[in-house]
């Protein structure tokens, strides 16, 4: 391996910059820091034998900190490819303690730096805040004037190349500003609470339309299929509330669609938070018998280490590994380590985002379960969806 020398109080890289080198010290010292509200907080200073930089290669995001030699310093360069070659030819049992203590490092690093100093107010977050109000007030309109609707996007089953589900993703029809899609207020209805009871309503909404989706197929009378399935998006804070958990078992008992039919989605930064409470919430709803996905796989920071503490059923590949793996062989391996993960945890892989032949064909490859993504079809109303079932 290469080693390379650096001068005292020379930058090896910048927080925020892509990473693909990681280095071990050999003689001198390097200082780790990042900044907050302009105020430089060090992390650690480390010296001979120590390791830095690994983190942005296997987690495959950019530099989380700042590394400057406090003295002339000599280091040993590996690259990602190397790194990415030795975690792969590891011991299983190697791979998951890496893991895991990558997960708790990430997690304690980032509780750190929240605690570390309040955030400054300045006036774009002024500005921020007072239009957030006015989205507040919107969707409270919104919510009593019936606003809100479901599209639905087909879930394939890549091996059989059938319809198994389908994800419900909500939209705003608004009087004057047309259909707002989700990016533009789930955020806000989080932030203030709304989205619990938007959340709720969407439950109950998606599974009146499973049923109908169902009767259909069922006429149809083709070959035997497994029954559809309904993915619904379930934000953080609604599983929060104990309540709230209890009232989607209601929800659901009243439809009486087999809970076993339905996802649930939730982001990777539910468990990375608040782990504690995620499993408990996690499993009163496993207990009511739903189905769990993990949505947005390998974006937040990974919680692969809590994989095995959450009652999952499915990963869902974020859409932005998919649409990268073409062009980007780290990406693509990245994509086969998840998929490869998830196959030993007894976890279906959903891929999200599938645009294009080649993607389609990659994920083939790597015997993902279901694919979800404009090639097949886009999220589209009930009647849509009912029009394309029938035909
Ligand atoms: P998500 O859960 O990751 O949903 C997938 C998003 O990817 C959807 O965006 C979908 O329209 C889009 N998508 C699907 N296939 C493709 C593709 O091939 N190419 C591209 N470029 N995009 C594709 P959408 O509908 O705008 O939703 C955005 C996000 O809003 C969702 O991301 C989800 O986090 C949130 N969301 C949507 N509906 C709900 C809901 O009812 N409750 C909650 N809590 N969040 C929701
Ligand atoms: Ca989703
Ligand atoms: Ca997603
Ligand atoms: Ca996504």
């Amino acid at each position: 391996l290469p080693n390379t020398r650096f001068d005292a109080g020379e930058t090896i890289f910048h927080r925020g910059e892509p990473g693909d080198h990681a280095y071990l010290i050999r003689s001198g010292q390097v200082e780790i820091s990042t900044d907050q509200g302009g105020k430089k907080v060090v992390i650690a200073n480390l010296g001979p034998g120590e390791v830095f930089g690994e983190l942005a290669l296997i987690s495959h995001q950019a530099r989380t900190a700042t590394a400057t030699t406090t003295r002339d310093t000599e280091a040993t360069v590996i690259s990602t490819e190397r790194l990415q070659a030795a975690i792969d030819s590891a011991d299983p049992l190697l791979q998951t303690l890496l893991r895991g203590n990558l997960g708790r490092f990430i997690w304690t690093q980032r509780f750190m730096l929240q605690h570390a100093s309040p955030k400054s107010e300045d006036s774009s977050l002024a500005h921020q805040a007072e239009r957030d109000r006015n989205v507040e007030a919107e969707i409270g309109r919104a919510i009593k004037t019936r606003e809100f609707e479901l599209f639905y996007q087909p879930i394939v089953d890549l091996e059989k190349g059938h319809i198994a589900g389908f994800e419900a993703l909500m939209r705003w029809r608004h009087p004057d500003r047309g259909t707002v899609s989700p990016g533009e207020f789930i955020g806000v209805a989080e932030a203030t609470g709304q989205i619990v009871a938007m959340g709720a309503w969407a439950l109950e909404e998606a599974l009146e339309q499973l049923k109908g989706f169902q009767a259909i197929v069922d006429q149809q009378a083709l070959d035997e299929q497994p029954p559809l399935f309904m993915s619904v998006n379930v934000s953080g804070r609604q599983l929060l509330e104990l309540d709230e958990i209890e009232h989607l078992g209601a929800v659901l008992k009243q439809s009486g669609v087999a809970p076993e039919r339905i996802k649930l989605e939730i982001t990777e930064s539910l468990l990375v938070d608040d782990p504690m409470h995620a499993a408990i919430a996690l499993q009163q709803l496993r207990d009511l018998g739903v189905r769990l996905a993990i949505d947005d796989f390998g974006t937040g920071y990974s919680s692969l280490s809590y994989l095995h503490l959450f009652p999952l059923d499915t990963l869902k590949i974020d859409r932005s590994f998919v649409q990268d793996m073409i062009h980007d062989p780290r990406r693509e391996r990245i994509v086969r380590a998840i998929s490869g993960l998830a196959r030993d945890l007894d976890l279906n892989i959903i891929a999200e985002g599938v645009e294009n032949e080649e993607e389609l064909a990659s994920l083939n490859r790597f015997e993902c379960d279901y694919v979800q993504g404009f090639l097949m079809a886009k999220p589209q109303t009930a009647d849509q969806i009912r029009q394309l079932l029938a035909g």
